[in-house]
């Protein structure tokens, strides 16, 4: 799809997506509220997106940061209340400015002229008519960068259906493997019945992350990440099973070890402190038992990477 295509999309998907927001169920939660009007839900957003930092950022995974970086947008406030969020500061207080579209096509111009290899919205789910909108005018040399969607992958139907064909890149997150725990560490409800139909739909959209040989970087398709808790809160050999039921041992998946106690992580035990290196090499033991060929590991206690 070339650029004029892919606007012509947003064009028309944009309406739609907006209209969501009504009453709105642009996530699971549908908490109807009337967003275009100025009401405000569990995300705490009414039609306005606040942006808490647009950089080049290099600590995504090599085939999404490249040698130039990834033109990360981190997006103000959240659809989840992870009690043990790094992005605390503007995923649970809202810390960001306000920004109205040609504001934020701006950042995406600016990313772009820095030669990022993607603009990727992290954390979009609650405000991805607005990120849309702004790049409906952004420059064409910002549209002709793939778009990442880096989400915790609790997404609408609906909206994903909007999306087919304007996301490039999925990178959802897979949490939980019990209701109970996301409920207790995200208060999001039925997660992960949730979570495995995105995942799948994703997939359904996009297949596989497609790799350029060339240039190693990543021009479409699905990989999902994995951030391993402490006391096995994750859920991960369930989790890791499930998604190999789901897409089988070729997905690409991100398992990440880096865990570190934040925000409200101290309340609850033995969240209160990092991953024990023994959890971490009994996980790279799980995931080679389980055959991902795709499967890529970042050691805590070393950190050039395993
Ligand atoms: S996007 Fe926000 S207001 Fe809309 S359903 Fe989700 S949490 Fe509620």
């Amino acid at each position: 799809m070339n650029i004029r295509q892919k606007e012509q999309l947003v064009k028309e998907r944009l309406e739609p997506l907006k209209a969501l927001m009504d009453s709105c169920v642009l996530c699971p939660r549908e908490c109807k509220v009337n967003r275009n009007k100025g009401q405000k839900g569990f995300c705490r957003t009414a039609n306005k997106v606040k942006i808490a930092s647009w950089n080049r950022h290099r600590g995504e995974e090599p085939f999404i940061s490249g040698t130039n970086g990834s033109g990360t947008i981190f997006v103000s406030s959240c659809t989840l209340k992870c009690k043990f969020c790094q992005n605390f500061p503007f995923s649970q207080m809202d810390h960001g400015i306000e920004l109205e579209p040609y504001e934020l096509a701006e950042k995406y111009d600016i990313l772009a002229e820095k030669r990022v290899h993607n603009i990727n919205f992290v954390t979009p789910t609650h405000v991805v008519p607005m990120l849309l909108e702004a790049w409906l005018l952004s420059s064409d040399k910002a549209k002709s960068l793939p778009i990442v969607y880096n989400c915790s992958g609790y997404e609408s139907k609906i909206v994903l259906d909007l999306l087919e064909g304007i996301i490039d890149i999925y990178l959802p997150d897979i949490k939980y493997a019990d209701n109970e725990t996301a409920l207790e560490l995200s208060s999001a409800p039925n997660y992960v019945e949730n979570n495995l139909r995105t995942i799948k739909q994703m997939h359904d959209q996009t297949g596989p992350i497609q790799i350029d040989p060339n240039t190693g970087l990543a021009t479409k398709g699905l990989a999902v990440r994995h951030l391993v808790l402490p006391n096995g809160y994750a859920g991960t050999e369930i989790s890791l099973s499930r998604l190999k039921e789901l897409l089988g041992t070729d997905v690409y998946l991100s398992v990440m070890c880096q865990y570190f106690p934040a925000y409200k992580a101290h309340e609850i035990p033995f969240l209160d402190k990092p991953l024990p290196e023994e959890d971490f090499f009994k996980i790279l033991d799980l995931i080679e038992q389980l055959g991902f060929e795709n499967a890529l590991t970042q050691d805590p206690y070393d950190p050039g990477g395993a």
